[in-house]
């Protein structure tokens, strides 16, 4: 399994947009990691989870043919996640030749996505609505998806997933606090080779929609001792605020003794 970050950042990015923080100044100065565009990932090429307005720059950027994309899972309607409209630039004569895209997300989210794409049936036939802890298999035939409950803002339809493709399974979970007990649950069986972790806040107290690196490190210990997750398990930690205000290599020395490794924009893991 290929993991591919192709963006580390809450919701406003880091720098953020319109921000004169000293975070931002430090940030901005620093470059490199520190530069953050809004979260999504790309798994083996052919699953993407989520569709952040950065998703075109982020493509164009890593050299990242979207084209070939099978299936879109979205975590929640949330803006920094979904960006509805860029599915109305899948069909002709904006794009040509895509593959057929199929989207899953819970109803919160298709429902924004069936708004945008009501002038294009090809997309909006292809949506498909998710209920928490009732598993999918998506359109390329072999990926497995269970989606899970994620503590978060509810009017969004909070979702996380255990994606497994091939043997391998990976834990996505942003964005989430400390994990209902019904998601903790659901784990159960499964072994992660990866796990990706909200870490919003940073080093700062975590909230109840949103991780820290101190709440990585905790659910790192709970899923070692439920067996979900062994010393091969690769953990990372993604989605930063600025409000955080730890640079990429600061926050990294705060995780590392914890074996997790700091996410950054064009970050790839293969397991
Ligand atoms: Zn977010
Ligand atoms: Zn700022
Ligand atoms: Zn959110």
């Amino acid at each position: 399994m290929r993991l591919h970050i192709m963006g580390s950042a809450a919701a406003e990015g880091w720098p953020a947009m319109w921000c004169d923080c000293p975070s931002c100044h430090k940030a901005h100065q620093a470059g490199g990691k520190n530069y953050r565009t809004r979260s999504g990932a790309l798994i083996d090429g052919v699953i993407k989870v989520d569709l952040c307005p950065d998703t075109y720059m982020q493509a164009r950027r890593d050299d990242v043919d979207l084209s070939k994309v099978t299936d879109l899972l979205i975590t929640h309607a949330h803006q920094d996640h979904f960006t509805p409209a860029e599915l109305g630039f899948h069909v002709p004569p904006f794009a040509h030749g895509a593959t057929p895209l199929h989207v899953w997300a819970a109803l919160q989210a298709i429902m924004l996505a069936r708004a945008a794409t009501q002038r294009w049936p090809d997309v909006e036939n292809r949506l498909h609505v998710l209920t928490p802890l009732a598993p999918v298999r998506l359109s390329d035939g072999i990926t497995e998806v269970l989606p899970l409950p994620a503590r978060h803002d509810r009017h969004s339809g909070p979702l996380n997933y255990i994606i497994t493709r091939n043997g391998k399974s990976l834990f996505y979970g942003l964005d989430s606090g400390w994990y209902p007990d019904e998601s903790w649950e659901a784990q159960k069986g499964n072994k992660f080779a990866i796990v990706v972790l909200d870490c919003t806040h940073g080093d700062m107290e975590a909230s109840d929609g949103h991780g820290s690196l101190g709440t990585a490190k905790r659910i790192k210990e709970e899923m070692l001792a439920a067996g979900t997750a062994d010393h091969n398990t690769v953990f990372i930690a993604n989605h930063f605020s600025h409000n955080g205000g730890l640079l990429h290599e600061e926050m990294e020395d705060i995780v590392r003794s914890a074996g997790i490794l700091v996410g950054y924009d064009g970050m790839i893991v293969e397991v």
